[in-house]
């Protein structure tokens, strides 16, 4: 095979769902190879998620981002997912008495549009009956909390991506990086070579070692390794009406997954990029919570994963051109935000190589492009 034979004018590292994203935009203005190193998409981060569209969640420039995705996710275009892509699912928060701050922090970000209201804790316990009344002093409600159904967003950009005339190569793992004669040449691990002018790193984790191998300095890139479980509820309980809940000077949270609850103790221990594994201590540290903070009695793990969720010193995502390196992209540190931000990082990133401006509505939201710049971190 020669390079030729995989020609485009765009390579996108990464198929989860950010490299999908902007994989499926740029497709609108060339010929684009998205190069995933698994043998399918979505097997690291993508498909590891809690899955909950937080507007909230987040620093300033991720409320924003988490805010511009939102008209696609409830409306996307005819054709891109056979059903909806957010159901409603409220979000609740509870509070012991010396976490009345906690609450008052939440109720701050509330406003049009964007209602988070204080309930009583009565209200709580009716919401969710396993909590224990006792352990709530405080109590907020957000309504507009949101399931994402990844899967769909992942391969509808997918799909999206095919019809544009894109190209999805798995089992591809990027082992090499150079620019020659004006393009970024690529070899991977399966003997493939590709080349375009244009590169996207969308390697999730990763994004740092693909960045070294194209001879770059690292922004910095930190990946923190988070834990998920599902218990079983007792028989006759179902949780398909609940609130997802975290409780205000815990890490933990639970929310309903079909009729059982997936939980997390919200862990964030940094480790080297990789196929993470869930550890013992993390799994009892969230059956514990559960203990205390519902009447659950928690005698088997159905089923448990980790995930990274990576992120760079300010916790805001890095998108753009990297200033030392021509056509070089970065689309990176999406931390545990990535799935509900993913649309609007696509758009901009596709916006920055086109016109190297950012989406209207992006700007209008309050984002920069100095806020995404690569080079911030490394000032
Ligand atoms: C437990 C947990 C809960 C979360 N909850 C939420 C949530 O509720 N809402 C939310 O929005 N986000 C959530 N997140 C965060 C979200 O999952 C991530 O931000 C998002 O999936 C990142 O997507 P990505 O495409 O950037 O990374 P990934 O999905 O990891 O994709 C990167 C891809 O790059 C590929 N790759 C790496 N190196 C190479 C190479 N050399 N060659 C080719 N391919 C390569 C990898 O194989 C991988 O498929 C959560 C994460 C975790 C772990």
């Amino acid at each position: 095979m020669t390079c030729d034979d995989f020609l485009g004018d765009f390579l996108v590292i990464g198929a989860g769902v950010s490299g999908a994203s902007a994989a499926y935009e740029l497709a609108r203005h060339g010929r684009v190879f998205l190069l995933e190193g698994e043998a399918g998409p979505g097997y690291h981060s993508t498909g590891r998620s809690a899955a909950l569209y937080t507007r909230n969640f987040g620093n300033r420039v991720v409320r924003a981002l988490n805010a511009a995705s939102l008209p696609f996710l409830l409306d996307p275009p005819p054709g891109f997912a056979e059903h909806p892509l957010l159901t409603p699912r409220g979000s609740l928060t509870i509070a012991t008495a010396e976490h009345r701050a906690a609450i008052d922090q939440l109720l701050a970000l509330g406003g049009d549009g964007n209602e988070i209201r204080e309930i009583t804790p009565d209200q709580a316990v009716e919401m969710v009956p396993i909590l224990r009344r006792e352990r709530i002093a405080f109590a907020a409600y957000e309504p507009d909390v949101m399931d994402m159904d990844v899967n769909a967003i992942h391969q509808g950009f997918l799909k999206g991506l095919a019809a544009r005339g894109g190209t999805l190569v798995c089992g591809a793992a990027v082992t090499a990086i150079e620019r020659r004669g004006g393009a970024w040449q690529v070899a991977t691990a399966s003997g493939g070579a590709f080349a375009a002018p244009v590169l996207i790193n969308a390697a999730g984790a990763w994004a740092d070692v693909i960045g070294r191998l194209a001879g770059l300095a690292p922004i910095g890139l930190v990946p923190k390794r988070r834990t998920a479980v599902v218990v079983d509820l007792p028989p006759g309980v179902s949780p398909r009406a609940w609130p997802a809940v975290d409780e205000a000077g815990e890490d933990s949270y639970f929310k309903p997954e079909a009729d059982a609850l997936m939980a997390s103790p919200g862990d964030a221990t940094p480790v080297p990029p990789g196929d993470v594994q869930p550890e013992e201590l993390d799994v009892a540290i969230v059956a514990d919570w559960l203990e205390r903070a519902t009447h659950l009695e928690v005698r088997r793990i159905a089923h448990k994963w980790a995930g990274l969720r990576s992120f760079v010193a300010d916790d805001a995502p890095v998108v753009g051109r990297d200033p030392t390196a021509e056509g070089f992209y970065w689309l990176a540190g999406q931390g545990g935000y990535g799935i509900m931000m993913a649309e609007a990082l696509g758009r901009a990133t596709a916006a920055l190589v086109a016109t190297n401006t950012l989406p209207a509505d992006i700007t209008a939201g309050g984002v920069t492009a100095t806020d995404l710049a690569p080079d911030r971190l490394r000032r």
